[in-house]
């Protein structure tokens, strides 16, 4: 079978579980994991932060951010398709009793001007306090849409400006870095904290990273202990996150080139309607007849390709470090094919 439902679906390499299986370990909630300090070293200095915390989702780190940020009653900002309100349970309201101020945006992107509009009006009892802003980048319901860099600057300086926190759920700011060709450290200086996934597109079986200051990770560490997600020996598991990002951040750009060779096929495909522009690793199709979805995806999966339902008459693609070329080119032709 050829995975395509999601870049989570990938298994940890033969080098990577060989560093995994000759880790370093100890305590983690004694602060005395070797493999999970030198991680958490790693990905800070990475985005040029002072520190990092190793959790176990990408879910985790953005709900430990948030419970950081906001008090229960305040109010995070953030595009109404976006994984923190969609996709995390409803934890934004289970965890940190916050509200939220959902805005629209093209393909999962919100800009400084609507943020501006947004903003409570502190002195007036009616309005909860806005308290956080939240961007994914890339947007996953956006088809792996990336930020603009300038626009980027705008959102942070207003709410620098603001006094206002910016959180970046960065489950894929990998891929989006390299469309962007910039280094991690351009995106630290942006935000106040973030989040990475290493086991989506990077390969590693477990964990995210949250970076931020030193002081807002003493804090996220207190949160993650209180959530359940204080881990002990987790340097065998961190060690594959560590090799994600020394070996495979480079290498996302292939996925992109897949992509985009998907994106071309289902383009050309007799039962697709249009294709979202491919940007990174996401494909996003539409079908002419909305009501032919799950056949579509089942004549696939005859054919040995899976791909996932992604809302009505909406199907989902998504390369990764298991599809290989030639993967890439069976599916194309089959997909031309349908
Ligand atoms: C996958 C993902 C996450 C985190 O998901 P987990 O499965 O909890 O690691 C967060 N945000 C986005 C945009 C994602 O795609």
């Amino acid at each position: 079978m050829i995975d395509l439902r999601s870049d989570t679906v990938t298994q940890p390499s033969e080098e990577m579980r060989f560093a995994m299986a000759n880790a370093a370990v100890g305590d983690d909630v004694f602060k005395e994991d070797p493999t999970v300090i030198e991680l958490e070293a790693f990905g800070a200095q990475l985005f040029d932060k002072e520190a990092a915390l190793f959790c176990s989702s990408g879910t985790q780190t953005n709900q430990i951010a948030i419970n950081v940020h906001v008090q229960p009653g305040g109010e995070v900002i953030c595009h109404e398709e976006s994984h923190i309100y969609k996709y995390e349970g409803g934890g934004i309201a289970k965890n940190t009793g916050a509200s939220v101020r959902l805005l629209p945006g093209d393909r999962g992107r919100i800009t400084a001007a609507n943020i501006a509009q947004w903003i409570n009006p502190p002195h007036d009892v009616h309005f909860p306090l806005t308290q956080l802003v939240s961007i994914e980048d890339t947007a996953n319901r956006g088809g792996g849409a990336v930020y603009d860099t300038e626009e980027l600057a705008r959102i942070s300086a207003f709410c620098k400006a603001q006094n206002l926190p910016l959180h970046l759920d960065g489950a894929r700011v990998f891929n989006a870095l390299a469309v962007n060709q910039l280094p991690a450290a351009t995106y630290g200086a942006f935000y106040d904290s973030i989040s990475v996934c290493l086991s989506k597109g990077l390969g590693a079986p477990v964990g995210s990273l949250l970076i931020g200051s030193a002081a807002f990770i003493e804090k996220a560490r207190r949160v993650r202990k209180v959530f359940g997600g204080g881990m002990r020996q987790a340097g065998i598991i961190a060690a594959g996150g560590l090799y994600a990002l020394k070996y495979n951040v480079d290498r996302l750009k292939v996925d992109h080139l897949h992509a985009l060779r998907l994106g071309e096929a289902l383009q050309n495909c007799g039962k697709i309607e249009s294709v979202l522009p491919v940007q990174t690793n996401i494909v996003v199709a539409i079908l002419k007849d909305p009501e032919q979805r799950d056949l579509f995806i089942e004549a696939l999966k005859n054919k040995g390709i899976l791909c996932m339902a992604f809302g009505p008459g909406m199907i989902r693609m998504v390369t990764h470090l298991n599809v290989s070329e030639s993967d890439c080119q069976y599916c194309s032709e089959i997909i031309e094919k349908m």
